[in-house]
């Protein structure tokens, strides 16, 4: 099957217009007629189930957490990117265009990126009409600061919490609507399965997660704003309960899976400190902008930092890379870290950190303006370390943090089942194979806000859709399917839990097809992983019974999805003879240790197909054109 990205023709800044107005619309009075299922509450979720409310539609919207409000977005610390140019220092849309590109190793779709530079702008007005309280100048201009891999000031924060004030914007209008009947919240639901009637996505199956009931909800499309899949890695810093689940089962229903291996290394996370962690804290990117990352000169020097004179301190960043030091994009600045740590400098109990250190910024601006701009993070870093970083530097590793690869979407971000539509990290587009710092809350408020609204009206307005219910056959199937699995991960009672299997994938996962990856890592991981899905099917104790509560039993199926997803993952990354962005294959790399791209073989996207439970995957190819921006090396230099 050729994927259809869909893109429009045209020039690149007018494609989206153009699509806007080539797209059939749906009169205003006929929306109430539709019906919208929306999995997800986070930043994508919650902003599309309040704009289609908003419009008329009546929406479903699902979550696994007791409230919309505590999705993982909550959690984004940074801040988010804009092409406002309130500065003056130079930037614009193109300029936001060519740096995600750019940053993302040329491995996404230039239409999709413009689009997304251009919406950009317009995501801080619609969230400062919300109120979210971002930060601003002396002047009462929105204030900006700098993130990796950018040499203008573009992104937009509230402190250290920009994900929890930009989620309580989006949270208030979805209530707003919730309130106004307009949209059925159903929280504490987890979708267990996609339904398919005539080959279009007509409705899903969820748990309920108090009571363990099975309910199916039909409707005239899906929406999945489910998340990242950085928890297959069990170690990193998203939230516990972000999972592959929603989407894994939606591709085993036909929907292609694009770029599985592309997952994102954050440079500073607190480091890992021992073997009953269940998460990384990240430290936000935005402290590189003062802070100054070193490691000691000589290898195996175990002083305390302070007693380190500044002539025997290696600031290896900004040494290596003067114009962009310790801003440069996410991927370099973790090998580079790895490699310090690997010559034997690095720092701490297991020699597995640097030093991201801000003595020099609070000498020159003082206590005061550095607790302004950063007193949370330094708070939390403080409570997990017991050090204090106004003293003494954080020390931080790179950790699994982010996943630029998704169900695989087109340009109105319809997935390749018919009435599927994929938003925010779920979803493989935009960021190509390594995402800027900031850019993935843009993205997920782009599609949640300012595009599905419209492309969904599109395919509703153009789809021939048979009445449905949730007695129709194909939900019955679908039932049968979830309790089939419920049933057999109860009936096992063996002896290792559900997070042993869970560590030991991480590790896994870490270690053969993490920060960097080479031929026979990821063939023994091949080995090893298929192994471990055996075990745990014939060894897992999930205690409890299916109609009740059971926290025990919500895991086990989201690491029973983890474990077969991780093989696609592996496959993947196999498959790509070249190193871009995250995805540094040790075989292919520059004189200076750079990620080294094939743009005559690789310049694609790899979207994979199930083809059935235990056959190989099928890989199609979506070729990926450059006409705007020239194929460079990257170079940070
Ligand atoms: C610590 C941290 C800091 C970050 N900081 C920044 C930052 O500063 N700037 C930036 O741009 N990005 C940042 N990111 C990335 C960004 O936060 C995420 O990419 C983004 O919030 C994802 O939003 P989302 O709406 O796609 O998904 P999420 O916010 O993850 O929401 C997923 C939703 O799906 C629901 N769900 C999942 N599975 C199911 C299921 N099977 N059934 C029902 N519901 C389900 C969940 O309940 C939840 O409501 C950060 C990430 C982390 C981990």
């Amino acid at each position: 099957m050729p994927l259809d990205s869909q893109v429009p023709e045209g020039p690149l800044q007018q494609k989206w217009d153009r699509h806007r107005f080539e797209l059939k619309l749906v009169n205003p009075a006929n929306k109430r007629k539709y019906e919208i299922i929306v999995v997800g509450t986070g930043l994508a979720g919650a902003s599309a189930s309040a704009t289609l409310a908003e419009l008329g539609y009546h929406v479903k919207t699902f979550c696994i957490q007791d409230s919309p409000r505590r999705a993982h977005s909550i959690a984004a610390q940074g801040g988010i990117n804009a092409a406002k140019n309130y500065q003056g220092d130079g930037d614009s849309i193109w300029r936001l265009f060519y740096d995600t590109i750019k940053g993302g190793d040329f491995r996404s779709r230039e239409a999709n990126v413009y689009r997304l530079a251009q919406v950009s702008v317009e995501i801080i007005d619609q969230c400062v009409a919300q109120g979210v309280p971002f930060a601003r100048d002396y002047g009462g201009l929105l204030a900006n600061r700098s993130f990796g891999g950018a040499q203008v000031s573009r992104t937009f924060y509230a402190r250290g919490q920009t994900g929890q004030q930009l989620l309580l914007g989006a949270y208030s209008a979805l209530m707003r609507q919730i309130g106004m009947g307009q949209v059925r919240m159903f929280p504490r639901r987890e979708m267990l399965d996609l339904v398919l009637v005539d080959g279009c996505a007509r409705g899903i199956v969820v748990r309920n997660l108090i009571t363990g009931a099975i309910e199916s909800h039909s409707a005239h499309a899906v929406v999945l704003a489910t998340g990242g899949y950085g928890n297959a890695y069990f170690l990193s810093t998203n939230g516990m309960n972000s999972n592959v689940s929603a989407i894994w089962r939606a591709y085993k229903q036909g929907a292609f899976f694009a770029h599985p291996s592309f997952v994102q290394i954050h440079p500073t996370c607190i480091p890992v400190h021992g073997d009953y962690q269940s998460k990384l804290t990240l430290m936000s990117e935005s402290l590189r902008n003062d802070g100054r990352v070193w490691v000691p000169k000589k290898a195996g020097d175990t002083r305390p930092p302070e007693e380190i004179p500044e002539s025997e301190r290696d600031y290896y960043l900004e040494e290596k890379y003067p114009s962009f030091g310790n801003l440069v994009p996410r991927d370099v600045a973790s090998r580079n870290a790895k490699q310090q740590c690997d010559q034997g400098k690095g720092v701490g109990p297991t020699g597995y950190a640097v030093y991201l250190d801000l003595r020099d910024a609070i000498r020159r601006d003082g206590v005061d303006a550095i607790r302004k701009k950063y007193g949370n993070l330094f708070q939390m870093y403080e409570r997990i370390t017991d050090d204090n970083p106004y003293k003494t530097p954080m020390m931080i590793y790179p950790a699994i943090h982010y996943t630029m690869g998704g169900l695989w979407v087109d340009y109105n971000l319809m997935s390749t089942i018919p009435g599927l539509f994929v938003l925010g990290e779920a979803n493989f587009s935009d960021h190509g194979a390594n995402r800027l710092g900031a850019s993935a809350l843009m993205q997920g408020l782009a599609d949640g806000y300012f595009i599905i609204p419209y492309t969904i009206g599109g395919y509703l307005a153009s789809a021939t859709l048979n009445p449905v219910d949730e007695h129709h056959t194909a939900f019955g199937e679908s039932v049968k399917r979830a309790n089939d699995i419920t049933e057999k991960l109860l009936s096992i009672k063996g002896k290792r839990t559900v997070s042993d299997f869970h560590r030991e994938l991480g590790h896994i996962l870490w270690e053969h097809c993490g920060m960097s990856r080479n031929e026979s890592g990821m063939r023994k991981a091949k080995e090893l992983i298929p192994a471990l899905r055996e075990a745990f099917w014939k060894d897992v104790n999930v205690p409890g019974a299916s109609a009740d509560f059971n926290q025990s039993l919500e895991r086990a199926g989201r690491v029973a999805d983890f474990l077969e997803f991780a093989e696609l993952l592996v496959e993947d990354a196999l498959s790509r003879k070249e190193s871009c962005g995250c995805h540094f294959n040790e075989i292919y790399q520059t004189a200076d240790h750079e990620a080294l791209r094939d743009d005559e073989a690789c310049c694609y996207v790899a979207a994979w197909e199930f083809t059935g439970q235990g056959e190989a995957p099928r890989l199609h190819k979506e070729p990926l054109t450059f006409e705007n921006v020239g194929l460079t090396q990257r170079s940070y230099k």
